[in-house]
């Protein structure tokens, strides 16, 4: 059986990975963390998804479960998974991490986590983002940045705290792959007031928020008189969960590494 543990078990990804872990075959869940003194602390795992007792309790002791698990996935807070990659690196235990919004010293702590075990790390874990990003590569590629513009809409629920989505900056990221630039040399994240005219060869991005949305993109290639739009949308987090776990049985006894759903999906 592989041990995988949960850190952030009680938050909406959190839950839909325990169920994940707990209807898969040949899993076993070695447990639950929540941040310390958080409200959930202390309850039964089982219960606090609604079906029944399990006799295992969310607890708040990231290191034990590190050193419990085979494998420990990670949708928490920037901050919480630049810690729990310390522990990772520590207790040399494979590592799965979905959380986005990571700054450079914070994406520093992973990396560094990632010389001594491996971890696989992806803004979004569905299998139909991940071929989007190779298709987004392939498309820029091919256009003329003179003659088409490239912009990145995205959409998610009112909870979300990041902005862009990690997934936005994932697909910025495959189109300044393909165009053979650095993308924090020609991102426009944010536009407001007097801009000026758009530049050529520029990365914009739009942000929406709202209502229960699980995750819209569309990259546009617009160009004069036509437009190209490749789009993806989610209508279940369960795409996600299915894919952490999908990585976490990929990963273990993997030799250290960071590596990527590309890897896990065999698209590298
Ligand atoms: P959420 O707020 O519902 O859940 C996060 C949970 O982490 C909360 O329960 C919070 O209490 C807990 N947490 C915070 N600090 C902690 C700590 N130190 N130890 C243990 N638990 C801690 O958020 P969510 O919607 O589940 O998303 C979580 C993260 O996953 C976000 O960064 C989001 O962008 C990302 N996400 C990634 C993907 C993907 O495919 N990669 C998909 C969905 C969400």
């Amino acid at each position: 059986m592989t041990k995988i543990g949960i850190v952030g078990c009680a938050g909406r990804m959190g839950q839909m990975l325990v169920a994940e872990v707990l209807n898969g075959e040949g899993l076993a869940l070695s447990g639950g963390t929540e941040r310390p003194g958080g409200d959930a602390v202390g309850r039964d795992l089982g219960e606090l998804l609604g079906r029944g007792r399990l006799g295992l309790p969310v607890g708040s002791d990231a290191k034990a479960l590190f050193a419990a698990s085979d494998v420990v996935i990670d949708f928490t807070s920037a901050s919480a998974a630049a810690i729990h990659a310390q522990l990772a690196a520590e207790t040399r235990t494979a590592y799965v991490v979905g959380t986005t919004g990571l700054a450079a010293d914070q994406e520093a702590s992973l990396r560094q986590a990632a010389t001594r075990t491996a971890v696989v790390w992806a803004p979004n874990m569905s299998v139909g983002v991940n071929l989007l990003f190779s298709l987004v590569e392939q498309v820029a590629a091919l256009l003329d940045p003179a003659t088409y513009d490239i912009e990145i809409l995205e959409m998610h629920h009112r909870h979300k705290v990041d902005a862009p989505s990690g997934t936005a900056l994932g697909l910025g990221q495959a189109a300044a792959r393909g165009r053979d630039v650095a993308l924090d040399s020609v991102w426009q994240k944010t536009r407001d007031g007097l801009t000026g005219p758009r530049k050529a060869g520029d990365i914009g991005f739009a942000t929406l928020r709202g209502g229960d949305v699980v995750g819209d993109h569309t990259v546009v290639f617009a160009a004069d008189g036509e437009r190209i739009e490749l789009s993806h949308k989610a209508s279940s987090r369960q795409i996600f969960a299915k894919g952490a776990i999908r990585a976490a049985r990929w990963v273990i006894g993997r030799p250290p590494g960071l590596y990527s759903m590309k890897d896990v999906l065999g698209l590298a």
